[in-house]
């Protein structure tokens, strides 16, 4: 790479860090180690300019510890994912001895031993992040991130390992094959590692963004749309085998207009940490709006969902409002259907359940409703027809 390259590393190293920086205004705490580590590399390759306007060996120094920071600033950005903060001392003191072993090289003129104190100091700084990301490798943006690391690191050792044979002593540094393979491999390799890392971040991100519309603040729970999201990832078939349970928090509007609304949240909150606390393994929890939640128990018979949505009707009842200090007895309705063969989806379910739910709100609230159709064994095993009273 001649000197008409010179002014590109810089440029291109400092468009990644405004990049960075226009993520990190989007609260992705990881984009701003990344921005601040990619204008500390932009500052080491921009140090041959400035050394051409005022020559001074302290440019060099300064140039090792641009390329430093900037490696320390990529291992915890990549970090941030995986071990946030791990071995921070070991790496200050990486970081540490590697520019004052520079510094050594740079007073005894010996720029090969600088090269290397510079090269082997970046390879550990990133090699740290390595060791904490391998158990970390189950999505594929981390896979390609810690490729991308890893081709960073080994570009190091190579490099590092091989000075006596691409800096034969005595040469000019800037006409050197070890100067033309660095600008190079930076290069190439920068861009791969600042690709992934863009990657990956912008991937986080709308990944949060799409968990925040999904769910619901005050409950934890799945919103609507979460519902849907769950229902369409189920495993199987286009009809999942199962039961619905649908409740609604009885004469909640009392409740609001007796104690408050931020009481009356406190309740809600409180009935969904019930249902989340019933749910098995693999069901979905979601709040359907207001004070009226969803249960989905995949595979569950009626006879077991009935068990379910009886022990959080009776926990509802007996524990809540002494635990949220109300003289109110809160109580809630439940509807119940399990899928059927001929259901063309779910929602047949849930229609069904919420038919059930207004049955049990017809027939004094505080109870258990099931529609039907069930099968003879499930009522048998249920122990009754078509309604369970509390
Ligand atoms: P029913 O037994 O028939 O269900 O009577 P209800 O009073 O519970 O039913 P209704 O649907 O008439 O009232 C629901 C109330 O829930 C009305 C609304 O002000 C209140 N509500 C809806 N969302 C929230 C919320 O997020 N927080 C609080 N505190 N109240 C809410
Ligand atoms: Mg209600
Ligand atoms: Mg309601």
């Amino acid at each position: 790479m001649g000197e008409n390259f010179a002014f590109f590393l810089p440029i291109m190293m400092a468009s990644f860090g405004f990049m960075f920086l226009l993520l990190w205004s989007s609260r992705v705490r990881a984009a701003g180690y990344w921005s601040a580590a990619f204008f500390c590399i932009a500052g080491g390759f921009a140090v041959p300019a400035g050394y051409a306007a005022f020559p001074s060996v302290l440019w060099s120094l300064l140039a090792d510890m641009l390329f430093a920071t900037g490696f320390l600033l990529f291992s915890e950005a990549l970090l941030q994912r995986w071990r946030p903060r791990w071995l921070a001392g070991t790496r200050l003191a990486i970081w540490g001895g590697s520019i004052l072993l520079c510094w050594a090289a740079i007073v005894r003129g010996n720029l090969q031993l600088e090269l290397v104190a510079s090269d082997f100091g970046c390879f550990l700084l990133i090699g740290v992040p390595l060791v904490a990301g391998k158990d970390h490798l189950a999505r594929w943006p981390d896979r390609v991130l810690f490729g991308a690391a890893f081709l960073v690191a080994l570009d190091n050792l190579a490099r590092g390992s091989t000075v006596p044979l691409t800096l034969t002593s005595g040469a000019d540094f800037s006409s050197s094959q070890y100067a033309f393979l660095m600008q190079a491999l930076a290069c190439v390799f920068g861009l791969f590692l600042a690709l992934a890392a863009l990657c990956a971040n912008v991937i986080d991100l709308l990944a949060r963004y799409q968990r925040e519309a999904w769910i619901d603040p005050l409950s934890g729970l799945l919103n609507r749309r979460g519902l849907d999201a769950a229902l369409a990832k189920l495993p199987g078939s286009a009809v999942p085998d199962g039961s619905v349970i649908v409740c609604d928090i009885d004469h909640f509007k009392a409740v609001n207009d007796a104690f408050g609304h931020a009481q009356g949240d406190q309740v809600i909150a409180a009935l969904a940490a019930l249902l989340h606390r019933a749910a098995p393994q693999g069901a979905i929890v979601a709040r359907l709006g207001g004070e009226e939640f969803l249960l989905f128990l995949p595979g569950m018979n009626a006879a077991q969902a009935a068990h379910v949505a009886n022990d959080v009707r009776e926990s509802f009842a007996e524990d809540v409002s002494a635990e949220l200090a109300l003289d109110r007895r809160l109580t809630a309705s439940f509807g119940l259907s399990t899928v059927q063969r001929g259901d063309a989806s779910i929602d047949e379910a849930i229609r069904r359940a919420d038919e059930a739910l207004y049955d049990a709100k017809a027939r004094g609230r505080n109870r258990l409703s099931v529609r039907r159709a069930l099968a003879s064994s499930d009522l048998a095993a249920i122990g009754m027809g078509r309604a369970i009273n509390g």
